[in-house]
This record gives structure tokens, sequence and C-alpha cells, in this order.
């Protein structure tokens, strides 16, 4: 907004810089003479025409070197003047009243025209949120059953959500029904859950199958604006909604209006606080039963004023989860429905392949493996399709262009290597399905894909540890060869450490520290292992323990795992060089080396 303001004055100036020039130019051409000058130019025969106003003469000379020159001068009372013209045959006219039409040519002409530019300008700088004259308006898209034409049968996947929300579809067709029985419908709804699982979608799905008015905007239409503006736009909003009742309003991403306020520590954003406080008053000054329901999502819960959440208010929360197996095959199908899918194609298997996918991720899935079928040129999507698509999914783009040095290629298949045959070796680690050294996206060099054994919702102590234990692998196995390490870990390390952390912080797996959580942040749910900076509540010598305790937790971990990889020496070989010819591995093969070095060891061990 500021860029805005800033950007009109200095059009103003540069405006009235071009302006004074053309000034000076029009006005450098006219000489001013001395009115016995201009009666001797008349004498010389030099003057070719004149016009005679009540207080100047205006008029073209020829200049005394030759060439034309336009003069003024003062006009004196002078009787003869007339004659004087006549006799020099000098063409002239009288003119009225002065210069005014030549100064409202010259200086009012351009600037309305330098007025209208900057009005276009503006306009187009502003983008869709419209003009400098449309402050205020709400800018509320307007979406009505027949246009979104999402219905629930396009969400799948999460069913417990859904259920919740036919709730509310059902009092906004019948309104009656509920209210004859001394119903109360919740005001304010809050979709809450991570990017991606379908709470836009859901809220689309709710206009749709309900067919009332759907006012939806976006909290991040509120940020970039001029004071006060978004506070008039939400008046503006609950307002065209209550004249259009029953109806919903759904503000997306509200994180980015209902931040807590005082969160912000680059000063306060004194206009967001005042379109919150604003939504907070219209909040509180309707009653649901007029049938306006107003629902909201959000991925980052714990950042919202609280405020927002109080009884009154969106005081019904709908979490939208993570899908698990059954509905990540239910969101395949859905997406599946538009797509040709080849007879062998086992949906199933997908889901099985991609735990932790959000149903924006499935759909990406499907449109990338209809993608590369086409460029195929074949006529159906294949299961090869599919699972090349997930690996694009999760790794970023796959390019194989990307040279890799020998040298590179070499570190890196001995760390997933590693990787791999750690989460073999250890029982329970989620199992590895496959391994790959093409280079994918930025960050990954190559990766090892584990296949959680089924969903988790809790994880033991032991768990952990070998999930560590899984991620410490690709380092280890670059110790063990090559006896230096690369950067290449740095992901791994973060994501152990975090993992060592938590344990220690929050799950009370530490014996030394006790079954005290640490944490005093309020933490996502989403986001397990961010956890964001905040006020401590232990002391430094805690602290101190806590550092080493982690510390203790890394080396332990690194001790066990050099012991598995030095065991394994024959496999770690086997797998790198299998992944250097063929870039990829997959995990019966593994599994299969594994077993067969075991097989061979006790063989060895017995005839010794
Ligand atoms: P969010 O708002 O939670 O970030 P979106 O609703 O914008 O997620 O989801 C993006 C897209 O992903 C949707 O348009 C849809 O194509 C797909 N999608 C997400 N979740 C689901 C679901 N549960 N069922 C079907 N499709 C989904
Ligand atoms: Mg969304
Ligand atoms: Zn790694």
């Amino acid at each position: 907004m500021e860029r805005r303001i800033r950007f009109s004055i200095w059009y103003a100036v540069a405006a009235f810089l071009i302006l004074s020039a053309i000034q000076t130019y029009l006005n450098s051409n006219v000489e001013e003479i001395d009115y016995s000058d201009f009666r001797r130019s008349v004498a010389e025969g030099r003057v070719k025409k004149c016009a005679i106003g009540p207080e100047q003469i205006r008029g073209e000379r020829v200049r005394q070197g030759g060439g034309d020159q336009q003069f003024t001068t003062m006009r004196v009372e002078d009787p003869e003047l007339v004659k004087l013209l006549e006799g020099n045959k000098v063409q002239f006219t009288g003119r009225s009243a002065d210069d005014w039409f030549r100064t409202i040519l010259s200086w009012i002409v351009p600037t309305l025209i330098f007025f209208g530019l900057w009005a276009f300008l503006s306009r187009r700088m502003s983008g869709p949120v419209g003009g400098v004259m449309s402050i205020g308006k709400s800018k509320a898209k307007i979406y009505v059953e027949d246009k979104t034409k999402v219905t629930f049968n396009d969400v799948a996947g999460i069913d417990e959500a859904e259920e919740e929300l036919k709730e509310i579809v059902e009092f906004l067709k019948t309104p009656d029904k509920f209210k004859r029985l001394g119903g109360r419908i919740p005001k304010g709804v809050l979709l809450v859950g991570p990017p991606g699982t379908g709470k836009t979608l859901l809220a689309r799905a709710v206009a749709g199958e309900s067919g009332v008015p759907f006012f939806s905007l976006s909290g991040s239409d509120f940020v970039e604006m001029f004071v006060g503006v978004g506070a008039s736009r939400v008046r503006d909003l609950f307002k065209q909604a209550k004249s259009h009742a029953p109806c919903i309003i759904f503000i997306d991403e509200l994180d980015a209006l209902g931040k807590a306020r005082g969160i912000n520590p680059v000063g306060g954003h004194d206009e967001r606080e005042q379109t919150l406080n604003q939504l907070l008053t219209e909040m509180d000054g309707f009653d649901a039963n007029v049938g306006v329901i107003l629902m909201a999502a959000t991925n980052r819960p714990e950042i919202l004023d609280l405020a927002l959440l109080r009884p009154g208010r969106f005081d019904r929360h709908v979490v939208v989860d993570r899908p698990d197996i059954k509905g990540r095959e239910a969101i395949l199908k859905v997406h599946a429905r538009t797509a040709k899918l080849a007879a062998g194609v086992d949906l199933h298997t997908i889901a099985a392949r991609t735990p932790g996918f959000v149903g924006a991720d499935l759909a990406n899935v499907i449109n990338e493996a209809a993608l590369r079928a086409a460029r195929g040129d074949q006529t159906e999507i294949e299961m090869k399709d599919l699972e090349e698509a997930i690996d694009r999914v999760v790794a970023g783009l796959e390019r194989k262009s990307r040279a890799m040095s020998e040298k590179e290629r070499e570190i890196v298949a001995y760390h997933e290597a590693g990787h791999a045959i750690v989460s073999e070796v250890l029982p329970g680690v989620d199992r590895l399905h496959r391994i790959s050294i093409i280079p994918r996206g930025v960050a990954a060099l190559g990766y090892t894909m584990l296949l959680p054994t089924e969903d988790r919702y809790l994880m033991t102590r032991e768990e952990l540890l070998r999930k560590v234990d899984a991620l410490l692998g690709g380092r280890v196995a670059e110790e063990i060869v090559f006896r230096e390490v690369s950067t290449g870990a740095q992901d791994d390390l973060q994501r152990i450490t975090k993992i060592a952390e938590s344990m220690v912080k929050d799950y009370g797996m530490s014996e030394l520290l006790g079954l005290v959580s640490y944490n005093t942040d309020r933490v996502s749910p989403f986001l397990v292992g961010f956890p964001m900076s905040g006020e401590k509540r232990y002391s430094e010598e805690t602290a101190r323990l806590i550092d080493a305790e982690i510390a203790r937790i890394v080396n332990e971990a690194h001790t066990r795992v050099k012991k598995i990889l030095e065991d394994h020496r024959p496999v770690l070989e086997g797998v790198a060089r299998v992944l250097l010819e063929r870039e990829v591995v997959e995990r019966e093969e593994v599994s299969r080396m594994v077993a067969e070095h075991a097989s061979g060891r006790i063989a060895r061990e017995a005839g010794a």
C-alpha cells in the first residue's frame, strides 16, 4: 500500500516538472519587446500579422537576421496604430480578454491528460482489487450453488469432517425444522487442518450442497490494503450477507487476518488489528438464527487470536486431518473418475505407498501420471506412470540431466545404501520401499523411500530410536567407506536432532530429565517436531542437561549404527554397486542381500 502512495507522490512531482518544461518551451519562442521596437518593426515592414488585445499585442515578425519570430508587447494608448498597420499592410485582428484561452490550453489540458493517465496506471497497478474509486467495497466473491457445482461427492477421505458439516447443510436447507426443536446452530465453524487436506474444497461443497449464496474471501486479501479499508470491508461483507440470509460467509486462511494481536515482533500491524476487531464485533452482532453461518479455514490454529475461538464466535472446530490409507484410496478414486486408468491399476497399492499424502498431493499424483501417459502416447494410465508420479510428487521433478560427478554419485549411493540397510536390519522400522540415486529437485540428491508399516499415531521410545538409527545410516555409511563426510546428510541430521529433542523435551523419554514437558509453546498439532521458539520455563542448568541428553541419544545411536553397518559391509558394497549400475533398487533385493549375508555368516560361524 505504502508503495502506491509513494508512487503517486513521485508521479505528481514528475508531472509538475514536465508541465513546467512545456510552459517554458511554449514561452521561449515568444519574445517580449518594447512598444517602440514594435512600431519600428511595423514601419520597416517586418511585422506580418498581429492580434490586438486590451492589454497586449501579440504577433509575428521577421527577425532582422531573417526568420520568423513570435512577439508580445504591452499595448500603449496609440490612436495612430491602426493607420500605421494599414499603411504597412499588416494583417491584424482584435482580441477580447487576453491570454485566458491559451492558458487553459497549456495548463489545464495537459493536467487533465496526466490525471487520466494516473488514474489508468493506478488501476492497473492495484489489479483486481480495483482502482482508487472502489475502496471499501467488499470484493467477496459470491458463489451460488450452480456456480460452485462442488458437492460432497467430490470430497473423500475426510468423513468425520464431512459428517459434521452435513448438519450445517441440513440447517441451511430447512432452518425451520431446527428452530422448532429449539436447536441452536453454531455461529462459527472453523476448519482446521494441514495444507492441502481439502478445507477450501469442503467449504465450497457445503455451499454447493445447501444451495445458498456463498460469500468467500481469503484472509490474505485483507493484508495489503489502505488503512481502515479492511475494517470497512468486513462491515460491508456482513451487511451484504445479512441481506442474503440464509447464506454462508467463508473466510479462507483466517490466520493471515486473525493472528494473535501483539504477537508481531516487527511493530504492531494496526491495520490488521483493526480488521480483526471489526470481525469480532460483527460476529457478536448477529444471531445465527438469522441464517448466516460463518465458516473459516486455517492450517495454523495455534497462532490465532484467542478471542476468535471464544464461545459465540468460532466455537465449533472441525478437524480436517491427513487421510489414512482407506481415505487415500477414496480420494484417488474421486480424482480417477475423470482419468483413464488401465485395467491393471490398483489404487489400493498406490494408497499404501503414499502415507502422509494429503488430498492435494494425491490429486497431483493422478495429474502427473496422466501427463506422463500422454507424453508416452499411451491411451491409458498405467501402474508405472502412477509409481513414477508418486516419486515425482515426493521428491520434486526428476532431473536426469543434472550432471553429478562420478565421485558424487558414489557418495550418494553409499549414503542411500546405508539408510536402506539399517532400516532393513532393524525390526519394526518403517520398511523401505525403494532406493534411488536419481537426482530429484534441488535438495534431496538421492532418497530412500520408507514405507510406514501402518499409519502411526503413537510411537514408542524404541521406535523413535530406530527411526533415528535409520536416519543416521546414510551419514555413517559415508564415514565407514570414505572416512570423510559430505554435506548431503544435513537434512537427516536436522530430523534426527528434532526427534531427539522431542523425546527429551516433550515426551518425557529421558530418564535423566524425567516426566516433565519442557515445552511451553503453543505447538501446532500439525507440525510435530517443529517447535516454535518461545519462553523457556527451565533454568540454564536444565537447558545444559537437555542438550547433553540430546547429544547422548544421538551418540549412542551412532555407535549402534556403526556396528550394524560394519557387520554388513559386504551388503553395503553390494547395494551401492547395484545402485550405481541401475540407479534404483527395490526393497526385495536389499532384503535378499541382507538375508544371504546373514545366512552366510551363520554358516561361517558354524564352520569355525
Ligand atoms: P486446503 O484448503 O485444505 O489447503 P484445498 O481444498 O485447497 O486444500 O485442496 C486442494 C485440492 O486438492 C482440491 O481442489 C482437490 O482437488 C484436492 N483435494 C484435497 N483434499 C481432497 C479430498 N479430501 N478429496 C478430494 N480431493 C481433495
Ligand atoms: Mg485452502
Ligand atoms: Zn540421507
